[in-house]
């Protein structure tokens, strides 16, 4: 489908934008078997290897202006990087010691840009930064970084505030008193970040895009079949894709096997973890931006709803990004070095609601490969960079989420070029990623509504229709938390969930934010999972025995039984 004209289309309102398709187990197998049965005849214009939030922003951009595109995923959308993310909007305040400029230029321009399209996803939150006696940032220095900070934004935000230590203790009583110079406060955002590749695609779909889950690439190719000259996505059962461009943006799986040469040691690979635990246990009253003495490295602690999430370790890592796991070390190191400033908070894994981890894909350069072997992976650069391989098959790889629209914004000017499409202006800044008024004060007093709002934006509205219809749907899953049973059956039918992992790590985060990641809940889902499918009791077992493996996997503890 291509996409209407957009110049007269309203910025928000949803009766001018298309329709969310359906996105259930049916639409999959069709798309699956059309997938199988690809002819050469018809490729695709483009196709985007990885559904992260990289080739998210791609496939809506190149959908919106009238590509025809197909993502295809070697797990969910949003396995990878994209749902392991210290989850914020923001310019990257650290980035500014680095003298990276440019980079805190663009990100803020992005956090700006990302308010507007999806104000639901993207939280305004007042971000403390306290500078203590000894740090290697002290309070001045802070003060004249978040200046900085508030002139590349354009003044588009709050700007930042300084306080003295009695203040800065009034703000946050949990702050450790002694050696306490002051603070900076500043605005930043808050995501979730699952949700928001989730969403984008969700976009891309309405402007036709199509996205295929669980279907590895293993191999491209350029290849001549009959009079064309094609690349070629090779599927694990030497099914072939055939498109006019191939765009790979499998984030820290970015290696040799997709690209030949210019695959070879092109990222450098860090492994970030955080931790989560009751907001009663952490109860801070804003994030928190903490020093790491003797590293160019902060730390943060966010409230998030009734939890707090401390992160997060920078560790060059090899191997496969997927079996990315906490460890013992990296929880004690987090413990440690945010306890010292939250002394009366007990920091321990008595204390541990759940975990994630995951690898960052950092673009090297013969300077980053330096400083990557003089030790760590801090100082290298968050920016991104777009390759081409001998086959004319392009690769987006390291940025950022926030910038992420950005980076897809290079990568379609490149390939519309490259197609010879004339009509194609990147519009990706100028429409809502959910269209619709914004939620009213008043409608927010429905609880289900409340809930719902930061997810699903307007689209809450008509959830909660469902909800007035059948009541059950309205329940929670877990008492406290914001999460409801209208959203698994939204899931199973719009979202394009495969196995209950996709649902209760990604959908939901369940599996983060629930002490018992969703073990009370997990048949129920895979039931309806199931039954939606058309499968046997056999699949619900099956599909519970995997969600406690990738819980395993990724918190390196032993999940419930479920
Ligand atoms: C600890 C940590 C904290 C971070 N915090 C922030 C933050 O607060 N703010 C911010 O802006 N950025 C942050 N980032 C960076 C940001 O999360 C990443 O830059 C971004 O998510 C990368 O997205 P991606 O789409 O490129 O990669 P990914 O999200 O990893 O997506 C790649 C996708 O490709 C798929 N894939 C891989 N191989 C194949 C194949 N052969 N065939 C088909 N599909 C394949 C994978 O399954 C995956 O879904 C953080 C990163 C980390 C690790």
């Amino acid at each position: 489908m291509s996409p209407l004209p957009l110049a007269r289309r309203n910025k928000t309102s949803a009766d001018n934008q298309p329709p969310l398709p359906t996105w259930g187990p049916a639409e999959t197998v069709s798309l699956a078997s059309r997938v199988r049965d690809s002819d050469p005849d018809e490729p695709w214009d483009l196709v985007v290897v990885g559904a992260g939030i990289t080739g998210a922003g791609i496939a809506r951009d190149a959908a919106m202006r009238g590509l025809r595109v197909l993502v295809l995923d070697a797990n969910d959308i949003a396995f990878g990087t994209s749902s392991r993310s210290s989850r914020l909007i923001h310019g990257g305040v650290r980035y500014l010691e680095q003298g990276q400029i440019g980079l805190v230029y663009e990100a803020l321009r992005e956090r700006h840009r990302l308010k507007n399209i999806a104000p639901h996803l993207v939280t305004p939150a007042q971000f403390l930064f306290p500078a203590y006696r000894g740090d290697r940032l002290p309070l001045w220095k802070l003060r004249i970084g978040l200046s900085l900070y508030d002139a590349l934004s354009l003044y588009q935000s709050r700007g930042h505030q300084t306080l003295g230590p009695k203040a800065c203790r009034e703000r946050e009583p949990l702050l450790a008193a002694e050696g306490l110079s002051g603070a900076v406060s500043y605005e930043d955002g808050v995501t979730d970040d699952a949700r928001l590749t989730l969403t984008t695609l969700q976009s891309a779909r309405r402007y036709g895009a199509e996205v295929l889950t669980y279907a590895p690439v293993v191999r491209l190719a350029r290849e001549t079949v009959g009079e064309r000259d094609l690349q070629v996505a090779y599927l694990r059962d030497e099914t072939r894709v055939f498109a006019q461009q191939i765009i790979v943006a499998a984030g820290p799986w970015t290696s040799e096997r997709l690209l030949g040469d210019v695959g070879k040691r092109l990222l450098s690979l860090s492994r970030g973890i955080h931790v989560v635990m009751r907001a009663d246990d952490v109860p801070v009253r804003q994030p928190l931006v903490i020093q790491v003495p003797n590293e160019r490295r902060i730390l943060f602690v966010i409230p998030w709803g009734t939890r707090t999430y401390l992160g997060t370790t920078d560790t060059a890592y090899e191997g496969d990004p997927a079996d990315s796991s906490v460890t013992a070390d990296d929880r004690q190191q987090l413990y440690r070095l945010i306890g010292r400033l939250l002394p009366s908070v007990d920091l321990s894994d008595q204390r541990l609601v759940s975990s994630w981890s995951g690898v960052r894909p950092l673009v090297r350069s013969v300077r980053s490969q330096k400083k990557a072997a003089s030790g760590g992976t801090v100082e290298l650069s968050r920016k991104h960079r777009v390759v081409e391989n001998a086959a004319g098959i392009l690769a987006v790889v390291g940025g950022k989420l926030t910038t992420y629209r950005a980076m897809a914004q290079e990568a379609v000017d490149l390939v519309m070029r490259r197609l010879g499409r004339k009509r194609g202006r990147c519009e990706t800044h100028r429409f809502a990623l959910v269209a619709g008024e914004p939620l009213t004060a008043e409608e927010l007093k429905n609880p289900v509504l409340a809930d719902l709002v930061n997810r699903h934006g307007p689209e809450a509205r008509e959830l909660a229709r469902q909800v007035e219809r059948d009541s059950q749907l309205g329940e929670r899953l877990v008492q406290d938390l914001p999460y409801r049973w209208v959203e698994v059956r939204r899931a199973i039918t719009h979202e394009g969930c495969t196995c209950i992992r996709d649902i209760l790590r990604r959908r939901l985060p369940l599996a983060l934010t629930d002490h018992q990641q969703g073990a009370r809940v997990a048949r129920q889902v895979a039931t309806e999972l199931t039954q939606a499918r058309g499968g046997s009791s056999a699949d619900i077992e099956r599909e519970i025995a995997e969600y406690r493996d990738a819980l395993q996997r990724e918190t390196g503890c032993d999940p419930p039984e479920m």
